[in-house]
């Protein structure tokens, strides 16, 4: 079977995917989105119960449908599953799924997309898989030994279950300060981080994340370096619950433990602290498997692109994981800017047009 024939096959069906597809649409090209989720939402479908966005609605939206201003200045979980879900049946989006895609190999002049339910072949592949699948362990000397928990904060759903536990929450950036908040209101909770922790100001909000963002963007369009304060999208957001956290005094962190014992860890002092339960806010790792096989995958773990087109290989694009896929592409707001440029790109060269 030649599988089924398609100009572009977007490979995940989060935001990223979902922002692509909005443009591809717009510009005429016939695509479908394979995605692995049984429902809408991508990998906010996991995100912990409390979850919020760091950032207010207005500066939350997908292209072309502004997410509805709820009641809260930060929308919940389930508001973004909500805003996705509707997205996609405003658009009338392609979306297959529950789709496992297996492998994207090279078939004659197509790309050959091997999926749990059959193939597909396509003129291009965009993919948006995200990184929720590849939560990142840091390894740490002697974790073998450790007979506690150790749970990564995407699977992480809410503190009820460790009241009366020791844990340590380990990461610095917003998911270790909202659960480092959330855990330690309910039970003894040490946060450890590799360095002093960088909070945004009170009145300050993720919206002066993505103005960072945009401000590179420009001084790099404009050949210059970012005159933008340091600083990123990992700084600290002080969502509600992290401000009660700080107020109590639950804010505290402290810099890495040396190695693991048997029931706890070691300090680089010497002294030893027996702990139950390590919660690993740790970040995740772009999930490519599906180009694995193509030789594409630098040591870093990233791809070698011009903007989001795949150097080594011309019929690929990388929407959605982050800095390298544009500042800010990670983010509700941020994909749209590189979603836009990748389906003008495509459509150029899949029409001949500049669109
Ligand atoms: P995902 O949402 O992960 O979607 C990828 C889709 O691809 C999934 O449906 C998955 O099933 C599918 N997929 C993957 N591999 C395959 C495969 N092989 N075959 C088929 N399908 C596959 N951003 C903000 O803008 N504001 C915030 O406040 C914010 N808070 C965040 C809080 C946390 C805890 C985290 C982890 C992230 C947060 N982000 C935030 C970042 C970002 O919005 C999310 O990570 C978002 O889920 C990224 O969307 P995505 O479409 O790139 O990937």
């Amino acid at each position: 079977m030649t599988g089924r024939e398609v100009d572009v096959a977007i490979i995940g069906g989060g935001q990223a995917g979902l922002a692509t597809a909005y443009h591809l649409r717009r510009a005429g090209i016939d695509f479908v989105i394979l995605d692995g989720e049984a429902v809408p939402g991508g990998a906010w479908r996991h995100g912990w119960d409390s979850l919020r966005l760091f950032s207010p609605a207005a500066y939350s939206s997908l292209p072309g449908w502004p997410m509805p201003q709820g009641g809260d200045d930060y929308p919940s979980r389930d508001a973004v599953i909500d805003y996705l879900t509707r997205y996609e049946q405003r658009y009338a989006l392609p979306v297959e799924r529950p789709v496992q895609v297996q492998a994207v190999i090279y078939d004659v002049d197509r790309l050959r997309i091997e999926t749990d339910k059959g193939p597909w072949r396509a003129r291009g592949v965009v993919m948006a898989t995200g990184t929720w699948r590849h939560p990142h362990v840091p390894h740490y000397p002697g974790q073998e030994l450790f007979e506690g928990q150790q749970l990564h904060s995407a699977h992480y759903s809410g503190p009820e279950r460790f009241a009366g536990q020791r844990l340590l929450v380990v990461g610095g950036g917003n998911s270790g300060a909202q659960l480092q908040a959330e855990l330690s209101a309910v039970t003894h909770a040490t946060w450890v981080t590799e360095r002093p922790p960088v909070f945004l100001p009170d009145d300050v909000d993720g919206r002066v994340l993505f103005q960072r963002a945009t401000a590179r963007i420009k001084a790099f369009q404009e050949g210059r370096e970012p005159d933008a304060p340091p600083g990123g999208l990992g700084d600290i957001v002080m969502v509600a619950p992290v401000k009660a956290a700080r107020d109590r005094g639950d804010l505290g962190s402290i810099r890495p433990f040396a190695r693991f014992t048997r029931t706890g860890v070691n300090w680089t002092d010497g002294t030893e602290t027996d702990i139950d339960t390590i919660i690993w806010c740790t970040g995740f790792r772009p999930a490519l498997d599906p180009v694995a096989g193509l030789d594409l995958i630098e040591p870093d773990g990233t791809i070698a692109l011009d903007s989001t087109r795949c150097r080594r290989n011309p019929k690929l694009w990388f929407v959605g994981y982050g800095t390298w896929t544009g500042p800010g592409s990670a983010t509700l707001i941020g994909v749209g800017r590189s979603a836009r440029d990748t389906a003008a790109e495509i459509a150029t060269i899949l029409t001949g047009l500049p669109t």
